[in-house]
């Protein structure tokens, strides 16, 4: 069975490939040819799954898969949340997304957060929801050169180190999106789909 990752990241696709039965052909979108931008609207990470998955699954007649990830901070209400990317603006820029957030932490004692990611599957026009997250908390400056995005402000539960301190395989396994995915990966390995 051919299923779209609604992603042009290929060693994204590769690792997921490595955990999925054989007789699921995982294809990014690069290899659809799929190059214009798709649709991210919503206004919930839900919601903005479900747009990917279900633009690249009606305009390429496939089945497909989307993924998105917000860091929640409790006390700027859920912020950024699902504008975690362009939170200091559209270029998404990592170190310009903490900075901010580390302002608008400034006086606040409540330093908690999640790391949410959530995936939809549309699978024979049926879209399946699989969610994984993380609690933590903000840390008051960066460190660690790991990860991506707001890993060096970012201290899981149970650790005195942030995501960008923490080898890549223990984010893995405690984080949001290896979560997920497990979750994913599991509900397709007992699926037995040949379409
Ligand atoms: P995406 O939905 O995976 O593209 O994630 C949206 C944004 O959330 C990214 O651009 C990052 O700013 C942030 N983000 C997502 N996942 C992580 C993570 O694992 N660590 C740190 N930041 C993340």
């Amino acid at each position: 069975m051919k299923l779209v990752f609604a992603t042009h990241n290929q060693n994204k696709l590769k690792e997921i490939q490595k955990l999925l039965p054989p007789f699921i052909n995982l294809v990014s979108l690069t290899d659809l040819g799929c190059s214009e931008p798709i649709p991210e609207t919503a206004d919930t990470l839900k919601g903005n799954a479900k747009l990917k998955a279900d633009y690249v699954s009606k305009t390429y007649q496939l089945p497909c898969f989307a993924d998105d990830t917000g860091l929640l901070v409790n006390a700027l209400n859920g912020a950024p949340g699902v504008y975690s990317a362009r939170y200091a603006g559209e270029k998404n820029d990592a170190n310009a997304n903490m900075d901010k957030l580390l302002t608008n932490l400034k006086d606040k004692d409540d330093r908690s957060a999640s790391f949410k990611t959530v995936i939809a599957l549309n699978l024979n026009d049926e879209t399946l929801f699989f969610e994984g997250s993380v609690k933590g908390q903000i840390t008051k400056i960066k460190n660690g050169e790991k990860g991506f995005g707001y890993d060096p402000i970012f201290k899981p539960e149970g650790f005195d180190k942030t995501f960008a301190e923490l080898p890549l395989e223990t984010k893995n396994k405690i984080g949001h999106r290896g979560k997920a995915f497990s979750k994913l990966i599991s509900y397709l390995k007992t699926k037995n789909v040949t379409t």
